[in-house]
């Protein structure tokens, strides 16, 4: 049989699965702040959670990460549901909140002091990073690390009260303040934070921090396989020791992977939020953005989505995947699937002199050339007609194989036109239309030989055709950054100033006439084009370029 290759998470899996572990069970989770909308970078995380519970016949929790009420929000919450649901995953009922757990949490922390392993801590902040010491020298006890438990209790369960101030106290792990890992070194487990949270309001006043909270909420749901990026290696020892000291049986296993980071782009969600904050994007789902949102209301589908993250895989070092390839799975999902229509961006009249006037015939045009399935549609021709600008020059260059004067080309699904004279405005010398003439013999479809001509132009009728407004993007960022981008704060100088481009006196073909937000085409030798579902009206339809055509990663 064909033998499927196993990444280093289903290795582990599988040596779980063969010495019993877990039983036969496999269960994961996907677990976002709600600070922020998701990302492509969370796409690889989405794709890889629900992927491995489908893949062993097990199950993927979504578990909203609310420790942080300062940064969160509803609006997060719920635009984070209806990105993963866009994406294809389902959680069915398995929709969890750590903030659901605050109180077990609190009594978990009690029991902790109890058997004296955590302790109120009165150091400010700086003290504590002072005293925690360096990687190359050990840390210093606090002077309040030997309370006693009667003395912890008392102050803890004044802490919730709310007695003491922001900053004052937090409550720490009693572990090692020589060890190795900095993370061992009596890392603190709750902060004093008096702001309303957006699920529990005003009940909690302490909150619990990453790495006890985390731990502890993938106890409680069952989790077997605790899948986190690789930042959090360092992390494993105190995960590990949460969940063994608090005696949780069978207790989950921290998997670290490496990150997404794409070129032309920026994936932190706090310098996306900055991108918002100062305007420089439209919010969170402008087109522009690698956020799930952005990329839905460009144009991306669910399936390219997932087609890229099973191709970059899932590996144990940092690396930089280069946008062309998010690009190139959008082009191969939709080149079968989209019906190709005629559209000019920037438009250039063209009368066909020896047409008759009032003439319009119905053309018939093949829908997908790559996909006969997808049929026909009738495309009206007549005497004036806009081209595009660019596919005219009056005085070529060799190999220009487009229109100029006394050349011929064929108009696509239509007829050769030859230009016979260039009219142009009498002060500006502007070109303002062109005068051609068509040859009946050539029509498509007919099967005409006489004569060959090297270029073929897309067109519109200008009497019926939609004007529209196309917005053509560019990447968000000029340079492929190879450096970690969450140490690099100065993505705001490399940010591409021409990433729109706005062109609102663009004709197409009449057959997108009533399209609604959200419909795909591809636009003849422009590229994939989406309906904006934010802009676009009835009345004036409002296209997002999706991708061009084609992109270095094909040649
Ligand atoms: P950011 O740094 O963008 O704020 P985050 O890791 O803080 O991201 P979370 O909401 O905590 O955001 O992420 C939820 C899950 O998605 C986590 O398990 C996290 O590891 C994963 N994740 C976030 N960014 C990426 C990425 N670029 N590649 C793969 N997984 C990611
Ligand atoms: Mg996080
Ligand atoms: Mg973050």
């Amino acid at each position: 049989g064909l033998h499927q290759p196993t990444n280093f998470i289903q290795n582990i899996i599988n040596a779980d699965l063969e010495a019993n572990v877990y039983g036969n069970r496999v269960h994961t989770r996907f677990p976002p702040e709600p600070n922020g909308y998701l990302h492509i970078g969370h796409a690889k995380s989405i794709c890889l959670n629900f992927g491995l519970a489908a893949q062993y016949n097990g199950l993927c929790n979504l578990r909203f990460d609310d420790t942080n009420p300062v940064k969160e929000d509803v609006e997060y919450v719920e635009s984070i549901k209806s990105d993963v649901k866009w994406l294809g995953f389902d959680w069915e009922d398995r929709e969890y909140y750590a903030s659901d757990y605050f109180e077990e949490m609190y009594q978990f922390a009690i029991q902790l002091i109890k058997e004296g392993k955590a302790y109120v801590c009165d150091l400010s902040p700086e003290e504590i990073r002072e005293y925690r010491g360096t990687f190359s020298e050990p840390g210093k006890e606090s002077p309040y690390r030997n309370r006693s438990v009667e003395e912890n209790l008392d102050l803890f369960q004044r802490m919730r009260a709310g007695e003491f101030e922001e900053g004052s106290r937090v409550l720490r792990a009693k572990i090692d303040m020589a060890s190795p890992n900095l993370n061992m070194r009596d890392p603190v487990l709750y902060r004093i934070v008096k702001a309303k949270h957006h699920r529990t309001g005003d009940a909690w006043c302490i909150y619990p921090m990453y790495d006890y909270a985390h731990p502890i909420s993938d106890a409680l749901e069952g989790i077997t396989h605790s899948v986190c990026t690789l930042e959090f290696e360092d992390h494993r020892p105190l995960y590990d020791w949460v969940v063994r000291e608090l005696k949780f049986e069978n207790p989950p296993k921290q998997i670290e992977f490496a990150r997404l980071n794409l070129t032309n782009t920026i994936m932190s969600k706090r310098y996306l939020r900055q991108l918002v904050e100062e305007n420089h994007v439209e919010g969170w789902d402008d087109p522009r953005m690698p956020t799930i949102s952005g990329l839905r209301r460009r144009g991306y589908t669910p399936e390219a989505i997932r087609d890229f993250c099973d191709r970059i895989g899932v590996s144990k070092s940092n690396s930089m995947v280069d946008i062309a390839l998010l690009e190139h799975c959008i082009r191969e999902d939709l080149k079968m699937k989209v019906p190709t229509v005629m559209a000019v961006l920037r438009p250039l009249k063209v009368v066909i002199t020896n047409y008759p006037e009032g003439q319009v015939e119905m053309l018939e045009a093949e829908n997908n050339a790559e996909n006969p399935e997808m049929g026909t549609r009738l495309l009206p021709f007549s005497r004036v007609i806009y081209i595009e600008q660019d596919d005219f020059m009056e005085n070529p260059p060799k190999k220009f194989f487009r229109l100029s004067p006394g050349q011929e080309v064929r108009l696509k699904h239509a007829y050769f036109i030859r230009c016979e004279e260039v009219i142009k405005d009498e002060k500006s010398g502007e070109i303002i239309e062109l005068h051609c003439t068509y040859d009946p013999e050539t029509k498509s479809g007919t099967g005409f030989a006489g004569r060959k001509v090297k270029g073929t132009l897309h067109w519109v009728s200008v009497e019926h055709a939609v004007k529209a407004q196309v917005r053509l993007y560019d990447h968000l960022i000029l340079e492929k950054d190879e450096d970690d981008q969450d140490g690099n704060a100065d993505f705001k100088a490399k940010l591409n100033p021409n990433s729109l481009e706005t062109l609102t006196e663009c004709y197409i073909e009449p057959s997108v006439s009533h399209a609604e937000p959200g419909t795909r085409y591809q636009f003849l030798r422009h590229g994939y084009f989406n309906v904006d579902p934010v802009h676009s009206t009835k009345d004036a339809l409002v296209f997002n370029r999706i991708v061009t055509l084609k992109s270095s990663w094909e040649k």
